[in-house]
């Protein structure tokens, strides 16, 4: 039986229809600088990654027998595709299963730091029952979603889902995307069936100036952060910023010193520019939601990841 390196890990549903098309799968994570050297010994027929195992080059043209490179999940930055074009090595991924989860943490995001429980969940073990009072007032001032603008930058995938569910909180949605001119969204309202929804794009520096909290949903900036201190300045004075997309698209520096002048009240962050050492200052600031990249990390998502990766390889192999 030809083998599967899932190796960093499959959900066990993936791993069962990928055993009941008759392949073995291993789970046992294989080092980076073993790699190479394990697919051509065991005559591995795909090799399954997340973010963490690296296919470079070496892996890619180790075993002419490799056949396909599976990524559970968007991006594909650690996975070498020219080498994989030059080998005849197929690449795979899963871009849609994890989009519900992203959208559902920026609003655990918005709806942490709109009520300060970044704050309070710190807080309340170390002083909540000697200072009860003070932190009461501290935590206190806090603002609703509904009525506020929400703008996202990127009404791809996961922009799209979170549109859907910003707009049934009673939010404005506004969004940006220079490759995107208009989305219809179909809200499915339980009960009562589809609404439909087409939501027109604007400028960047409409989003900018009219948003109350803005997210980004765009792929990795190559040429530096989308966000730093010329789009701040432009931005409304205590806006929120959730990022869940990739470290980078905001610099960091930057939303330190707009947090600290109130331009930015507060943001979320799921991703950093130094995973997986972020920035210190990011993660024990008062006003910042953090989160340790966990964006796709459900149940669910992962589920369905494993699922269609399964179905993706087994059609490539075959
Ligand atoms: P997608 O490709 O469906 O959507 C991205 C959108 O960004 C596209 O519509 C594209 O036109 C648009 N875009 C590109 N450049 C832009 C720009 N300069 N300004 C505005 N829009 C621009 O991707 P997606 O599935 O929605 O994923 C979005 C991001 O989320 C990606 O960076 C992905 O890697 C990341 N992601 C993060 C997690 C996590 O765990 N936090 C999980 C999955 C995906």
């Amino acid at each position: 039986m030809a083998l599967i390196l899932a190796n960093d890990g499959i959900d066990s549903e993936g791993k069962r229809i990928l055993e009941d098309a008759g392949f073995r799968v291993q789970t046992d994570k294989v080092a980076q600088q073993d790699l190479a050297d394990f697919i051509k010994q065991n005559e591995v027929v795909a090799v399954l990654v997340r973010s963490a195992t690296q296919i470079t080059a070496a892996e890619l043209s180790s075993f002419g027998g490799l056949k396909v490179i599976g990524r559970a999940g968007v991006g594909l930055d650690n996975i070498d595709l020219k080498s994989a074009e030059a080998n005849g090595v197929t690449v795979v991924n899963t871009p849609a299963a994890s989009s519900q989860s992203v959208a559902e943490l920026v609003l655990a995001h918005l709806f942490t730091v709109s009520r300060f429980l970044q704050l309070s969940n710190r807080e309340m073990p170390v002083t909540g029952l000697t200072e009860f009072s003070k932190l009461k007032k501290s935590c206190s001032k806090g603002f609703e979603l509904q009525g506020k603008t929400l703008g996202i930058i990127g009404i791809g995938r996961i922009g799209q889902a979170l549109a859907k569910m910003a707009l049934g909180l009673g939010m404005k949605v506004i969004a940006h995307d220079p490759f995107i001119p208009e989305v219809g969204l179909s809200l499915s309202v339980h009960l009562f069936g589809d609404v439909d929804v087409v939501l027109k794009t604007v400028s960047f520096d409409d989003v900018l100036k009219e948003a109350d909290v803005i997210s980004f949903h765009v792929p990795k900036p190559k040429d530096g952060a989308m966000v730093s201190d010329t789009e701040f300045a432009k931005m409304k004075h205590g806006v929120i910023l959730i990022n869940a997309s990739r470290g980078g698209v905001i610099d960091e520096v930057s939303l330190l010193k707009a947090l600290d002048s109130g331009k930015v009240a507060a943001a979320g962050l799921d991703v950093f520019e130094n995973e997986p050492k972020p920035r210190a200052e990011l993660l024990d600031h008062p006003r910042i939601s953090v989160t340790p990249h966990i964006g796709a990390s459900t149940n669910e998502a992962q589920m369905r990841v494993g699922i269609e990766l399964a179905e993706k390889v087994i059609e490539a192999i075959r």
